[in-house]
């Protein structure tokens, strides 16, 4: 039987405007559970809820109303337990700048109240890439070895889930490339439950086995990645004409734009209709083909069109 890591009922959260300005509804009703042994992607724009989201089930900010269980602790009446299950890559660089690597972490544990036989601090430096860098003065770390850091931190008290908010955000390839070996292998050596969030789709839909999307606090779809892939079930033909086409095609649900650069690109989608009805049409307007490839859909384009419907 799988269970879940995370269970959200009713989840709202409203922030007190400043002067002069109205309340805001950052979370407005949203239920959502999270398997355990998941890697799991909330994904949407700035603004949607993300980091409310998450720094609630960390325990960091407080909800409004509805219930939040971590690892099957409810949040408010086993808040000890549930804190302890869960460790959080915040999406700031909030590190205090007179500890060391090392230091952050043992006062981290001590945090948590890890007992020091049980703390492993040598054992995540080296998994985060610091051991070099363990008395390093913090001033001296690099943005990439300070969010390494961040990892590190998350990761003191043994947590079954771990939380990443926004990992990648503004960061180089080479530490994005470190941080999703280092967040696979966790999750397949250790079972860790995975839950990141990010606004870049290629990052959601390279990592993620389930994804839930949210956009001004609500939650507007919640699938598996190939689900969600599969539902919009779009794809675009280009073709690049000999050449410049006298008249464009046309076919009942095809969509046929003329790229800048020549190219025809008919979208349509490939349940209703097939490829070589397609190229029928483009035959039938009497365009000689040069070359011709398809584009997949991707996250983007559900992305957009369960946006936009909203
Ligand atoms: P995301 O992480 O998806 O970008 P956030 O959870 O940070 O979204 O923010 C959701 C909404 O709540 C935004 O409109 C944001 O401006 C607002 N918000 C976030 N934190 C605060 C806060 N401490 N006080 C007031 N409004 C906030
Ligand atoms: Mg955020």
């Amino acid at each position: 039987m799988t269970h879940n890591a995370i269970e959200i009922r009713g989840l709202r959260k409203t922030y007190r405007g400043g002067r002069n300005e109205p309340e805001k509804h950052a979370l407005k009703g949203v239920d959502l559970d999270i398997p355990a042994g998941s890697i799991f992607g909330l994904l949407g724009p700035n603004g949607a809820g993300k980091s409310t989201m998450i720094n609630i089930m960390a325990g960091l900010v407080i909800k409004t109303q509805g219930a939040v269980r971590i690892w099957g602790f409810d949040q408010d009446e086993n808040p000890r337990q549930s804190r302890a299950a869960i460790g959080v890559m915040p999406q700031e660089l909030n590190l205090d700048p007179f500890f060391t690597p090392r230091a952050a972490l043992e006062v981290q544990a001590g945090l948590y109240g890890v007992p020091k036989p049980q703390r492993r601090s040598d054992e995540i430096l080296e998994m985060v890439g610091l051991s070099d860098k363990a008395e390093a003065y913090a001033r001296t770390l690099s943005g990439g070895m300070r969010r390494r850091l961040l990892l590190g931190k998350a990761l003191v008290h043994h947590p079954q889930i771990l939380v990443l908010d926004e990992p990648t955000a503004g960061v180089d390839i080479e530490l994005r490339q470190m941080l999703w070996t280092n967040i696979r292998k966790l999750n397949a050596e250790r079972g860790m439950t995975i839950i990141l969030t990010t606004h870049y789709l290629e990052e959601a839909e390279e990592m993620c086995d389930e994804i839930a999307i949210i956009n001004h606090g609500e939650l507007v779809t919640r699938d598996s990645t190939a689900n969600l892939l599969g539902q919009i079930d779009s794809k675009c033909m280009v073709i690049e004409p000999v050449s410049k086409p006298d008249r464009l095609p046309t076919l009942d649900g095809v969509e046929v734009t003329l790229r800048n650069n020549g190219a025809l690109a008919l979208t349509y989608q490939a349940r209703a209709i097939s490829a070589e009805d397609v190229l029928g049409a483009v035959r039938q307007a009497g365009i000689a083909i040069a070359d011709v490839k398809t584009e997949q859909a991707d996250l983007e384009d559900v992305f957009l069109k369960l946006t936009k419907s909203k």
